[in-house]
Formats: C-alpha cells, sequence, structure tokens
C-alpha cells in the first residue's frame, strides 16, 4: 500500500518523469503534470499530502499562482517549492503564501526525500492537532448538544 500521495508539478518533462518514477519506486503514490492548470486538476479529483511544485513556468499560471490555488483548495496539503537562483525572492513570496520549504534547482533527489519526509511529518502533526481539537470540542460539550435536542422533541 502507497503511504503517500504526492502531486508533482514542473514543466520540465525529463526531470518530472525521472521524479516521479524514482518516487514510485519508493512506493510514493505519485501524479506528475506538466503545468499550473493541470495540478488544479488534478487537485479537484484527489487528496495530495504534499506538492513538489516548479515555481518557474511558462504559459498561463505561474507557480506563485499555482501555489495559492492549492492552499485554497487543499490547506492542509503541504507544498515544497523548486526554485532557481534566480527566483529566491519567488520563493520567499511562496513562503509567505504558505509553502512548506523550498529547494534550489538542480535538486539532489536525496536532498528531496529528506525534505518530503520533513513535510510529511508536519502535515501529519497538524492532522493530528485537528483530530485533537475535534475530539475536545466533542466530550467539552455533550450536555449542551443533549439539552438542545431535548428542547428540540
Ligand atoms: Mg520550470
Amino acid at each position: 500500500m502507497d503511504l503517500f500521495r504526492v502531486l508533482v508539478v514542473d514543466d520540465e518533462k525529463d526531470f518530472l518523469e525521472t521524479l516521479v518514477n524514482r518516487l514510485k519506486k519508493r512506493n510514493v503514490d505519485t501524479v506528475g503534470v506538466l503545468s499550473g492548470e493541470a495540478a488544479v486538476d488534478e487537485m479537484k479529483k484527489q487528496l495530495f499530502d504534499v506538492a513538489i511544485l516548479d515555481v518557474k513556468m511558462p504559459g498561463g499560471m505561474d507557480g506563485i499562482e499555482t501555489l495559492r490555488e492549492m492552499k485554497k483548495m487543499q490547506p492542509l496539503c503541504e507544498v515544497i517549492l523548486l526554485t532557481g537562483h534566480a527566483s529566491v525572492e519567488t520563493s520567499i513570496e511562496g513562503m509567505k503564501l504558505g509553502a512548506f520549504d523550498y529547494l534550489l534547482k538542480p535538486v539532489r533527489l536525496e536532498d528531496l526525500l529528506i525534505k518530503l519526509g520533513q513535510a510529511f511529518e508536519k502535515k501529519d502533526s497538524h492532522e493530528q492537532k485537528i483530530r485533537g481539537a475535534r475530539i475536545k470540542q466533542l466530550i467539552r460539550f455533550p450536555g449542551r448538544v443533549f439539552d438542545q435536542e431535548r428542547e428540540d422533541s
């Protein structure tokens, strides 16, 4: 069974295919797309734990626009930005918009795997906190809910 689901977004086809294949070999359920538009379409279909997003992409949606959309659609999905030396400013903007972190291209697979692991950990602890808050909410006001039900009947 695949433990994690990752979306990789990069306009460089060779890089994208290599990365997707390497992650799949490590039992990461990975989907690769070449544009921001395709990433948005993919996020409409399924939930992702982490997205790896190239900042520099030609055409309609650039990396930052894509990041904004992603955070709107799946706020719990952690996003790792891939950036060139010339676009570090964009990465900083991305971090302010809620990206988990960024890596400079060319990326070493080992570095990416470490970052990916950290992003999974963060997502997992975030989800645990949300579950914990829901449980607290449930056990904190059980009486109120029942009183309400009694009044209604
Ligand atoms: Mg690019």
